[in-house]
């Protein structure tokens, strides 16, 4: 049978050679006593790219944003994000459970929150309310469609969040993504934020690992954190020197991926039954809805798998696409194809 095309997100990418490669030769120590050269160049690197005083690598993402939580608050505070945010709805509540903190979530169109919605949840110290720890902002943002942060309004909410004493945390688990998108550098976009998490294992390629980034203070209380939660790695170098590749070499190809989910929305928008805004794709990511079709989300899916496309159902009448460096474009030309055909026979 040949190959699948694998759709459903940019976490199936799989290492490059050139990363195999590294990872072969990787000079690497023990990591818990900070000697793994390999560790350090990587937390070297992703602080200077991001602007910050210092990088922590982190197994996965959500180890990431659970410390990065963690870092700015204390139990019994509200950390204000998005309803469909992914610290809210896709880890296990970590932040209840390790960081004793509550969501205050608020609804939003495309999972970008602004400073007035924000600041009208606040809540101060007082005999009723939990007080607000932290403010937390996706970017680009999953459920909201790959949606990106204009800048100013990204802004707003930091200087505001300042203003009041209150940290700002980024999930930028594909913060490189938009970066691409909105043509900036990633450390302009992260400037007034406190405290960064992204993925190396996403839309970059590296096969494990996310940076947690921000002031040297924080990520080194974050170190001993991770340890508490299992993250302390000792040969770590062997990943590192993959996520060095994906780091310094990835990002600029990233537009690659964005070209193919607008060529995959300007096509499939045309076809009976799907309903999908082609002109709002940003980064790699394309929700559609399938309602106008005869089947539910999970049926167009497992249909789809039939005929070698791979996708999610994200609800009961939407589906999401993630373009990748392992779906290249004639992989993409063949999946709308594939979408085409299988409408014909509705
Ligand atoms: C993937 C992802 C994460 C982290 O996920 P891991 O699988 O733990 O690496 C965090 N936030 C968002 C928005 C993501 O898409």
């Amino acid at each position: 049978m040949a190959e699948m095309i694998d759709l459903r997100s940019d976490t199936v990418t799989r290492p490059t050679a050139e990363m195999r490669e590294a990872m072969a030769a990787a000079i690497v120590g023990d990591d818990v006593y900070r000697e793994d050269p390999t560790i350090n160049r990587l937390e070297e690197r992703a602080a200077e790219i991001m602007g910050k005083e210092a990088g922590l690598f982190v197994p996965t993402g959500v180890m990431g944003n659970t410390i990065g939580i963690k870092i700015h608050t204390e139990h019994g505070q509200e950390v204000i994000c998005d309803s469909r945010g992914h610290i809210l709805n896709y880890e296990l509540s970590m932040m209840a459970w390790f960081a004793g903190c509550v969501a205050r979530a608020i609804p939003t169109q495309d999972g970008l929150l602004d400073w007035a919605r924000v600041k009208a949840e606040i809540r101060p110290l007082g005999p009723h309310a939990a007080p607000t720890g932290l403010i937390e902002v996706e970017n680009s943002h999953n459920v909201g469609g790959g949606t990106v942060y204009p800048q100013s309004q990204l802004d707003e909410i930091c200087d505001g969040a300042h203003s009041m004493g209150l940290p700002v945390h980024m999930d930028g688990a594909r913060l490189f993504n938009a970066a691409a998108a909105a043509k900036r550098g990633v450390a302009e976009i992260t400037a007034k934020v406190d405290t960064v998490m992204f993925c190396l294992s996403k839309g970059l390629g590296a096969p494990v690992g996310s940076m947690l980034v921000g002031p040297q203070a924080l990520i080194d209380k974050g170190r001993l954190y991770r340890k508490r939660l299992g993250g302390g790695m000792r040969q770590a170098g062997i990943l590192a020197a993959a996520g060095l590749i994906a780091l310094e070499k990835m990002p600029a190809r990233l537009e690659e991926d964005h070209a193919n989910a607008r060529m995959i929305a300007n096509r499939i928008s045309t076809l009976p039954g799907i309903t999908l805004d082609a002109s709002k794709i940003a980064t790699n990511i394309l929700i559609f809805d399938v309602a106008g079709t005869p089947w539910s989300a999970a049926e167009f899916c497992e249909r789809m798998a039939v005929h070698g496309v791979l996708m999610i159902p994200f609800g009961p009448t939407l589906v999401r696409i993630v373009t990748h460096y392992d779906a290249p474009k004639a992989a993409c030309e063949i999946a709308i194809e594939k979408i085409e055909e299988m409408l014909k026979q509705s």
